[in-house]
């Protein structure tokens, strides 16, 4: 359930409804939009409360959320998060944010040599792995804090804000140091207790979709971070295990729009982990630009044959400033067109 203040309602007011929803033992959540603020009601409330709390000053209305999710749910929150880092401006429509930068940090010059390359294409914001989520417990699994200096290290050479995973509790406090947006991997989605941790820290995150997890699943991973009171969350698309293996994995470009329908928060698409192969990477990242995605992920390495993880999948500096110039075609023409068809939930 959720209160709607009315446009002109007082602090006061605001204040007085949120007493309400904790005296009823329930947790009060206020979101302050441009238009209007809203206090969403965590738990389960009792359905009486919609005809009496219409009655509390400043109230213009109390609407039952239908989604399981409620804080991510577009009936919460009518407008996009636009999520502010850097340059980047995350959501809300406008130019795509491109993300780019090595799987894995492997070297100080390999990082600011790439953070060069990609800012000069066009990316906003770089990324790079310090805490490798490998699959098997024998691949390079990054070198932690040392590694996380060198993205530090890009930053200052290029002003590019750094996006790097963080993989578990025990990490948060180095990681938060060094970054500025926190990436929750796929493999991490449902680490419930890490979810909550991400609710609590003032930084942004960026929450992977997990190999097998439903649209609904990955909403609610994303409920439990803004649950916990952080409402910059970011979701991104990174293909998901079907039957098929020519593919390392299927990137569902219909979640874009489904979660822009479904969901306020902004969409990130990974066409290099949602494919595995470097040459299906650039049709992909036009793909996504032209299905709406607020922003693309790309992983880019000086030598990509020479690459300690996902070099098959790494674009060539040459290759992703040829991507960047498609995409600025691409996001020039999704500018030019109406509102997209099917976007109103
Ligand atoms: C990554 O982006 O470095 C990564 C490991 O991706 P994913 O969690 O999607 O596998
Ligand atoms: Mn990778």
């Amino acid at each position: 359930m959720i209160v709607v203040m009315k446009q002109d309602a007082s602090t006061d007011e605001v204040d007085g409804v949120i007493r309400y929803i904790r005296q009823a033992g329930l947790r009060p959540q206020l979101a302050q939009g441009a238009e209007r603020n809203v206090v969403a009601i965590l738990g389960s409330p009792d359905p009486e409360m919609k005809d009496t709390m219409e009655l509390l000053p400043g109230v213009l209305e109390v609407i039952r959320i239908s989604r399981p999710y409620k804080l991510a749910s577009r009936e919460f929150q009518p407008n996009d998060t636009v999520i502010t880092v850097g340059e980047a401006r995350i959501g809300g429509g406008g130019p795509p944010v491109i993300m780019a930068g090595p799987c894995a940090v492997e070297s100080e010059k390999q990082v600011v040599e790439t953070a060069i390359a990609v800012k000069a294409a066009g990316a906003k914001v770089l990324r790079g792995g310090a805490f490798k989520p490998r699959t098997s417990p024998y691949s390079f699994r990054g070198l932690g804090e040392e590694e996380l200096k060198f993205l530090a290290k890009g930053r200052e050479e290029t002003g590019l804000p750094v996006i790097t995973e963080i993989m578990s509790e025990q990490d948060i406090d180095v990681v938060y140091r060094y970054a500025d947006i926190l990436q929750i991997g796929a493999r991490n989605m449902q680490n419930f207790m890490l979810l909550d941790q991400m609710g609590k820290v003032d930084k942004p995150v960026m929450l992977k979709r997990g190999f097998s997890g439903i649209i609904e699943d990955w909403l609610l991973a994303a409920e439990y971070i803004l649950a916990q009171g952080n409402l910059q969350v970011m979701l991104c698309e990174r293909g998901i295990r079907t039957f098929e293996t020519y593919t390392r994995n299927t990137l569902d470009i219909s979640a874009i729009p489904a979660i822009k329908r479904l969901s306020h928060l902004p969409i990130i698409s990974d066409p290099s982990h949602g494919t595995g192969k470097w040459y299906l990477v650039p049709p992909m990242v036009m793909a996504s630009v032209a299905a709406g995605a607020d922003g693309v992920m790309v992983e880019v390495h000086p030598s990509p044959d020479t690459a300690r993880s996902d070099g098959a999948q790494s674009l060539t500096f040459e290759n992703f400033s040829l991507v960047m110039e498609q995409v600025k075609a691409i996001s020039g023409v999704v500018a030019g067109l109406a509102r997209p068809i099917g976007a109103n939930p």
